[in-house]
């Protein structure tokens, strides 16, 4: 015999003896697991507990599931070798003989390329797709051995409760069960609408067994986590269409606002947006041929051989999986490294489309591999699709980068990269923003600051910004010292509450500051005002006593209600906890995420919590405004911080004379950025700013050259009364296509001077909406004008 075929024999027989092995750990795990869940003094919190006996079984198990795993594959390559060998000399001993056929079955690599091509696009598909999914059928199928010895060992069936999240229960099976059962018992209608589960109040496959009693919940498209859900499986999809399209090395799809995106590294050519149509037709061939997704639990080890064609997945293997095992997902010829979990198949994605592409860089790092990055969108129905493509429409006209250039509000150059050019009426907005957050201040007991810009580096060590933030820092040196930009305010305020020995007396100590920052973003990541290397902040810090937190957060909970109203906005609070890398006394956290639940409760809106989301300094309250077209932004910071203090050795002298006492401080911006906040205010308005916030107030306009001069008079007497005023004294133009230019100016009012008004010492009053007020005497115009400034209406056109 060849000795191929006799290492292919001591293989099998070494495998058979594994198996036996992992069939007796199985066993022994299982019965371990019994006992414990019989044990009576098991605790319910944890679920089953495991003790460490079972705990070293599962991890010899691992072991040797990876060994089978190891082995069953060289037995595999020793097989196909010895089929090639008898093949060759098959064909040698037929040469001679008349009418000798093909060898007539298929091998399986043949198998492989069939499944994968997609009727309308045949392409050769890369290498590595064939290998890949050889080692997933493989591994496959231990894990269903594994499976079927459970079974076999477990005669008489487990049975579980489940409850479903509308109160009633469905008896099932451990390992059997699946949501996707529960659902259809229910009605095959839910079954078919509901997007992904969630078991014990985490996500699962609607196809993985359930593994003991559980809760589920299943999740229709309305939820905003199913939508998650499907939108990342819509991403597998496009990864599918990008690997057979361009046989490129696919990196990673995290997760987008509203849709969904895939990076894929193509080492020698871009993906072009002429390609689209083709990437899109593909994904459809995918959806019809309605691929499951197949969920594996997998060691490390045998993942870094799955993708040792993919250096990015390799990466993501050795730098951010702390596990031993680590799940893949198959879905068509496409294996994926992913936590999942996804929809059932593909064929639940009714509609998709790709519509954009872009670069990007691996770890939006531009030292780091230049990547393609392409952009899809899904929906379980059109009239979902219909929307979304309405809402994207709108928010391309309202984008504050051409209306900013319509309006003659900003502009970027060149030689200043990231950093905005405020023209006379840009400026006028950020001014008029910045003075009604300074009367906020004023009427808050916020006092207002100013602070050195440029700090040597020494304050960036002691704050942790020089070992934390440096890359995002502009430094330089000065008379042998290195500095910095500032990119926030917080150590300088540190510095303004050591310079002098403080009390409980004058607690809390609210500073304001409005000076500028700079932060060093990435230039292939500038993107008009929301991103930006300069910008301005409404920064605030509070250093209160730890008994004062809960007043100080519902002072800023109302301040960013009354700010956030008077724009218009409605929006969401999460309050984020203690996270597992936390710094400081547990008993401090306890109690300041005690107090911000109180200060939230009083407040009285609607809030969730984010556990273990807060950062390591301290907990936050996180706060989403909603726009005009839906979007959700995050502007404004709520966040404690316990370590700053520590860091800058603050002290105060407290009540009962300790002179030790650290402050807590509150990180407070409303605005955030003003930069990005005018953005956002541009696009939510669609540039009909609200009249208190107009640099477009005021036109005036002569019915004829009789009246000129009133009208420039009409129009100096307000812009002296602090109005944005203008005057059209264009003889090219008629008088109607005046109104109706300063109409699409979005000038607030429009004023019609002619000779009766000038008698009358009046104005003739139209808005923009051209709602016609007739004429008003002009004193009572400026009065009625200057209430609509003061009440910062959102409606001042139909108010007047
Ligand atoms: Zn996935
Ligand atoms: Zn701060």
């Amino acid at each position: 015999m060849a000795a191929e075929a006799l290492a292919a024999e001591a293989v099998a027989s070494r495998l058979a003896r594994q198996e036996e092995d992992i069939r007796w750990l199985w066993a022994e795990v299982h019965r371990l697991r019994d006992e414990q869940l019989t044990a009576p003094d098991r605790c319910q919190a944890e679920g089953p507990c495991l003790t460490r006996e079972v705990a070293q079984l599962r991890a010899e198990n691992r072991e040797l599931r990876h060994r089978l795993y190891r082995l069953r594959l060289c037995l595999e390559e020793e097989l196909s070798h010895q089929a090639r060998l008898e093949g060759a000399e098959r064909a040698e001993a037929g040469r001679g003989a008349a009418g000798a056929q093909p060898p007539p079955s298929q091998s399986p690599e043949e198998d492989v390329r069939k499944e994968i091509e997609p009727d309308n696009e045949v392409k050769k598909p890369p290498n590595f797709m064939k290998e890949r999914l050889k080692l997933f059928e493989i591994l496959k199928k231990d894990h269903q051995l594994l499976l079927a010895i459970y079974e076999k060992k477990e005669d008489s069936s487990d049975v579980i409760t489940v409850r479903v999240a509308d109160g009633r229960t469905v008896k099932g099976e451990a390992w059997k069960t699946t949501p996707y059962q529960v659902a259809a018992e229910i009605s095959q209608e839910l079954a078919e609408t509901t997007v992904v589960a969630k078991v014990n109040g985490e996500l699962w496959d609607l196809d993985r067994p359930l593994e003991g009693d559980a809760t589920v919940e299943l999740l229709t498209f309305e939820d905003e986590e199913a939508q998650a859900v499907y939108w990342h499986s819509s991403a597998h999809v496009l990864g599918e269409a990008l690997e057979l399209h361009y046989g490129g090395l696919l990196c990673c799809s995290p997760p987008g606002d509203g849709g969904f995106h895939y990076d894929v590294y193509v080492e020698d050519r871009a993906v072009s947006s002429a390609e689209l149509p083709v990437l899109e037709s593909l994904c459809q061939a995918i959806i019809k041929e309605q691929q499951p997704f197949e969920r594996l639990e997998v060691s490390t080890e045998v993942l870094l051989d799955l993708f040792k064609y993919n250096k990015f997945k390799c990466r993501i293997l050795k730098e951010k999986v702390d596990t031993p095992t680590t799940t893949v997902y198959r879905c068509g010829p496409l294996v994926e490294l992913c936590k999942g979990p996804h929809i059932r198949h593909t064929g639940n994605i009714k509609i998709i489309k790709i519509f954009k592409n872009s670069l990007a860089y691996w770890e939006d790092n531009p030292e780091m591999e230049m990547l393609q990055r392409v952009y899809g969108v899904s929906f379980p129905d059109e009239q979902r699709m219909a929307a979304w493509e309405e809402l994207q429409e709108e928010a391309r006209a309202r984008d504050h980068r051409t209306i900013g250039k319509e309006q003659e509000l900003f502009f970027f150059h060149d030689l200043s990269p990231g950093s905005c050019f405020f023209l006379p009426r840009g400026a006028f907005i950020y001014n008029t923003l910045i003075d009604f957050i300074r009367e906020q201040h004023h009427q808050r007991n916020f006092t207002e600051v100013l602070s050195p810009n440029m700090y040597s580096c020494k304050l960036w060590e002691a704050s942790g910004h020089w070992q934390h933030y440096s890359e995002n820092m502009f430094t330089f040196d000065i008379d042998k010292d290195t500095f910095a930009l500032k990119p926030m305010n917080c150590p300088g305020h540190c510095l303004m509450f050591a310079h002098r020995p403080r009390s409980w007396r004058e607690m809390p100590i609210r500073l304001a500051d409005f000076g500028v920052l700079h932060r060093n973003e990435p230039s292939g990541a500038l993107s008009g005002l929301t991103r930006v290397r300069r910008f301005q902040q409404d920064d605030a810090h509070i250093f209160c006593t730890v008994g004062q937190i809960e007043e100080e957060i519902k002072g800023c909970l109302q301040f960013l209600q009354s700010v956030y109203s008077t724009f218009g906005f409605s929006f969401q609070l999460n309050l984020s906890t203690r996270p597992e890398n936390f710094l400081g006394e547990i008993e401090l956290w306890d109690e300041a995420e005690k107090q911000l639940r109180n200060s939230l409760m009083e407040f009285g809106k609607p809030w969730k919590i984010n556990p273990g989301d807060g950062a390591f300094y301290g907990p936050k309250i996180d706060i989403e405004i909603k726009d005009a077209l839906g979007r959700y932004h995050q502007c404004a910071t709520i966040q404690l911080d316990f370590q700053l203090p520590i860091r800058f050795n603050l002290t105060y002298v407290s009540k009962d004379g300790d002179d030790k006492k650290n402050p807590v401080i509150i990180h407070q911006a409303i605005l955030g950025s003003v930069e990005r906040m005018i953005a956002i205010l541009l696009e939510n308005y669609g540039g009909k700013w609200p009249f208190w916030l107009s640099p477009c107030q005021v036109m005036v306009i002569p019915v004829g050259p009789t009246c000129e001069k009133y009208a420039l008079q009409i129009s100096s007497d307000f812009f002296e009364e602090g109005f944005m005023a203008d005057v059209d004294l264009d003889h090219g133009c008629t008088l109607n296509n005046k109104i109706r230019n300063a109409q699409l100016a979005q000038y607030n009012f429009i004023f019609v001077v002619g000779e009766k008004e000038e008698t009358n010492n009046a104005v003739n009053v139209r808005t923009r909406d051209n709602k016609i007020h007739g004429e008003i005497s002009v004193t009572s115009a400026i009065n009625k004008l200057k209430n609509l400034k003061q009440s910062r209406t959102l409606n001042a056109e139909e108010e007047f």
